[in-house]
């Protein structure tokens, strides 16, 4: 941590009210030019954002406990990246690598092989988004078995086009009246230990859903089941332990492609490179987006060569995958992450977070389950003293922490989990001080 500087001084400051004038002013411009399909956690607009800050355009700086949503791990302004990017920019924008080739994307794939689980040969092709990234693993799968069923999970979330809104588990805000969807995917339950029957092992989950997989599709139709090792919209969900290693050894027991989706828990976010590793598990192919390349709009498959050499030439690509900007961003944002030990820091984070929301846990009767791994944390909000799922309350916590200062997400299939997604750049003052803010808004939002 102490080779990482910092642009923006690294403490939480209230100038106005939240929202302040200026932020006011562009919800209203907004609201007359932005489809109000597109929602916002939080109504500040930001000008800066470096380490654990963000600041807004009534220059007030927040603790950013989001990430945007788990992407700026290196932070939003490293300044390895910009350089990178400033750099590329000042050379090329654009040729598209399906055009006229580029060193970046090549070093990319090199990196991923490296850096992905799996001692098998790789090849990996480069995508904007992560729900890009998802549907091209399910093309690859496809072809390469010549099946067609995709087996996803309860509380999944793989993105929001079709097909990826298909496997994508939650009706609102993601899939409601946009169907019909994409055919042949199965949704099967998955290891949920908070809310599973009391005793269930991740083994006795897995093999449910592998015998619902048997009777209702058929090993011989399914191409592929695709899974978060630990689930991200849906709840922050950690596998009872055994479940996704018995998932793994009956797929490859059968030929079906193992997916993960490591979308939002890759990149040094869960204390390794890929969450994984945790688990000891490898997977058939690995789908990346989020943290990947410092903030820009790059998403990755990486799997087994025999898999995506299956793909004839031309059936993979688009117009802007592998963008060279956004791949001078991955190759700088991965070297920063061994430079600040990102993973080290992850696990860290982990540590002093969990220790503080376990306390306050046993404290308050509206938390019914902390976990999580590494940088990638959450608290289940219920009734007092029961399992029942307390939404209203989870926002009004989010609201209490955000007028205080400090940028909280919500998720969860309920709508009751806090999710925590700090940068892992940001420093241990920033993150006591985030946590004291969140504690106070459980405490006293009602
Ligand atoms: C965010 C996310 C996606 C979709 O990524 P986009 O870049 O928003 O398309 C897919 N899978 C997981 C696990 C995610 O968290």
């Amino acid at each position: 941590m102490s080779n990482i500087t910092y642009r923006l001084e690294q403490k939480r400051n209230l100038v106005t009210e939240l929202p302040g004038p200026r932020s006011s002013e562009l919800t209203a411009r907004r609201k007359a030019a932005v489809a109000a399909g597109v929602g916002s956690s939080v109504p500040v607009y930001a000008t800066d954002a470096d380490g654990g800050i963000i600041v807004d355009v009534d220059g007030n700086s927040l603790i950013d406990l989001g990430s945007g949503i788990a992407v700026t791990s290196v932070g939003a302004s490293d300044p390895r990246v910009a350089a990178a990017v400033a750099e590329q920019a000042a050379h090329f924008t654009h040729t598209c690598f399906m055009v006229t080739p580029y060193e970046g994307y090549v070093a990319v794939a090199e990196k991923l092989a490296e850096l992905t689980p799996g001692d098998y040969e790789k090849r990996s092709v480069l995508f904007n988004s992560g729900a890009e990234a998802v549907e091209n693993a399910v093309k690859v799968a496809r072809l390469a078995t010549g099946r067609n069923a995709v087996v996803a999970f309860d509380h999944a979330y793989h993105g929001r086009t079709n097909l990826t809104m298909a496997l994508t588990a939650k009706n609102m805000p993601y899939k409601a009246h946009f169907g019909p969807f994409a055919p042949e995917v199965y949704r099967m339950p998955m290891s949920y230990p908070y809310r599973d029957e009391a005793g269930i092992t991740g083994e006795q989950a897995a093999q449910r859903a592998i015998t619902m997989i048997e009777k209702q599709i058929g090993a011989d139709q399914l191409a592929a089941i695709i899974i978060e090792p630990i689930q991200g919209e849906g709840g922050f969900i950690v596998p009872a332990p055994g479940f996704l290693p018995t998932l793994v050894a009956w797929a490859k027991a059968n030929d079906v492609v193992f997916i993960a989706d490591e979308v939002q828990t890759g990149f040094a976010r869960t204390g390794q490179w890929f969450a994984c590793e945790d688990e000891g598990i490898v997977p058939d192919i690995i789908t990346m987006a989020k943290g990947i390349a410092g903030g820009l709009p790059l998403s990755a498959i990486t799997g087994r060569a025999d898999l995506l050499d299956k793909v004839h030439a031309g059936g993979l690509g688009g117009t802007y995958g592998g963008n060279p900007i956004a791949c001078a961003g991955a190759l700088a944002a991965l070297d920063s992450m061994v430079e600040y030990d990102l993973r080290e820091r992850a696990r860290n984070i982990g540590d002093k977070a969990l220790t503080r929301l376990r306390a306050l846990a046993a404290d308050v009767d509206v938390i019914g389950d902390v976990r999580g791994r590494g940088a990638m944390l959450a608290i289940e909000i219920v009734k007092p003293g029961t399992d029942t799922p307390d939404p209203d309350l989870t926002k009004a916590i989010a609201a209490r922490a955000l007028e205080q200062g400090v940028i909280i997400l919500t998720c969860g299939t309920y709508g009751n989990v806090v999710r925590l997604l700090p940068p892992l750049v940001i420093d241990d003052e920033l993150l006591d001080d985030g946590l004291t803010v969140l504690e106070d808004a459980i405490r006293t939002a009602r």
